[in-house]
């Protein structure tokens, strides 16, 4: 992925991206690394092969009151990947999208999440939660954690 695009104005702060910034992999906006804000570390970690990052437009609800972290998006983009052998990189960008802004999943209690009203993106990121929370555990681990979880959503 090549950093080096000036053209493009920042997704946050509107100013030049000519160094020290990363692409939206979905609105395709190049954001600065200090307006995510994130540091050197972390942008390290996205630099790794096969990890789309997304800006906080992208990951976070629109609904202005209050912004919180999108967790329905988040289960859809995991869902559309459980059958695709790049789910291990996603399941490593989620993860590492939560670290970037510092996401706090809600307790493991389904009626007091707030980023989401869907109860099976509830439900899903119930069993998520001490998965994603441990970066500890290998990919494989993931992997076949997330397919279950994915398979059963769709018997319902
Ligand atoms: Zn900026
Ligand atoms: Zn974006």
């Amino acid at each position: 992925m090549s950093r080096q695009r000036p053209q493009y104005p920042c997704a946050s702060c509107g100013k030049a991206c000519n160094k020290d910034a990363i692409e939206c992999s979905a609105c395709q906006l190049w954001v600065h690394r200090e307006c995510v804000p994130m540091d050197k570390n972390m942008m390290r970690e996205w630099d790794a092969p096969g990890l789309d990052f997304l800006c906080r437009a992208c990951s976070f609800t629109s609904d202005p009151d209050p912004v919180t972290y999108d967790f329905a998006a988040a289960c859809k983009r995991l869902q559309d990947a459980a059958n695709s052998p790049s789910l291990q990189y996603v399941l490593s960008a989620e993860h590492l999208l939560l670290r970037t802004y510092e996401v706090k999943l809600p307790p493991i209690v389904a009626s007091s999440y707030p980023g989401s009203t869907d109860p099976q993106a509830r439900e899903i990121l119930q069993k998520f939660q001490p998965v994603i929370l441990n970066p500890s555990l290998c990919p494989r681990r993931w992997k076949l954690l997330i397919s279950s979880f994915v398979k059963r959503l769709l018997r319902n």
